[in-house]
């Protein structure tokens, strides 16, 4: 699932490829990926030109005049610009075709992905919930302790939370752990105030390390060129079960948390 990273890079590829473009019309091929009704998107996107694009954790916002699209990736989400001739393929599900003759397709294989034309009038409640933007991690060691003071959730967990820290899925998390030497096993009740720093000093680092390789491409994640990211390359722990750790040459472990993998060092990472 694209992460923060990966997000990031889409939404540059996207701002050098289709900023200032006027929509001529939109398609939706698919309304499953269109959260609300997709004749009101529509309506509400022909015409206007793209003024911005923003991100939120891993949510990317386009602005179109008095109008913003929400946009998740979902699992296997993604937005390709083709010259207008092009056929369209079989998961290209919401077509906006551009004043350039080009097209901005958005592509979803299985469709966990969505967009959705916000109220200008209510904030979304998914926006809403999310904590600090994770690359900038801007958030006082002190503060971060204090979220998860009450909490005996183990880290990892809490990384994937979206709050305090929104942005870090499960490949991040992985790494920023091993980073930051700490155990995803350890309790948020149990962070101390010199953990907490490295935990956001590395959180910055590694996530700004994953933006400069054009983010992770394990399976479906592609740039807005098509082209993958390559973050894959610096991976640590993160799907590495069985091999040796690069610091201590020990085995990674693999673990189940909240249903979902975790990847770490026993030894490099104790309780
Ligand atoms: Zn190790």
């Amino acid at each position: 699932m694209p992460e923060l990273p990966e997000v990031e890079t889409v939404r540059r590829g996207l701002l050098a490829e289709v900023l200032g473009q006027k929509v001529l019309q939109v398609k939706v091929h698919r309304a499953s990926v269109v959260r609300g009704a997709p004749k009101a998107l529509c309506r509400a996107i022909e015409g206007q030109t793209l003024e911005g694009i923003d991100r939120a954790a891993k949510y990317l916002l386009f602005r179109f005049g008095p109008h913003s699209l929400l946009a998740h990736l979902g699992m296997s989400g993604k937005f390709v610009v083709t010259k207008a001739q092009e056929p369209l393929k079989p998961h290209d599900r919401v077509v906006f075709t551009l004043s350039d003759q080009r097209r901005l397709v958005f592509s979803e294989l299985r469709c966990f992905g969505f967009l959705e034309l916000l109220d200008p009038n209510v904030q979304h409640p998914r926006l809403a919930k999310l904590g600090v933007d994770a690359l900038t991690a801007a958030i006082e060691p002190k503060a971060l302790q204090a979220a998860w003071s009450h909490t005996k959730r183990p880290l990892k967990t809490l990384l994937l939370d979206q709050s305090p820290l929104a942005g870090i899925g499960n490949i991040y998390a992985a790494e920023i752990l091993f980073a930051a030497k700490l155990s995803p096993l350890l309790a948020g009740n149990k962070l101390r105030p010199t953990q907490a720093l490295r935990l956001l000093e590395e959180t910055r680092r590694i996530l700004g390390l994953a933006l400069e390789a054009n983010g992770t491409s394990i399976s479906d994640f592609r740039r807005v060129d098509d082209k993958t990211g390559g973050f894959q390359e610096f991976l640590q722990v993160y799907g590495k079960t069985d091999q040796p750790c690069r610091t201590c040459g020990r085995g990674i472990k693999r673990i189940i948390q909240a249903g979902r993998s975790s990847f770490y060092c026993p030894h490099c990472q104790k309780l």
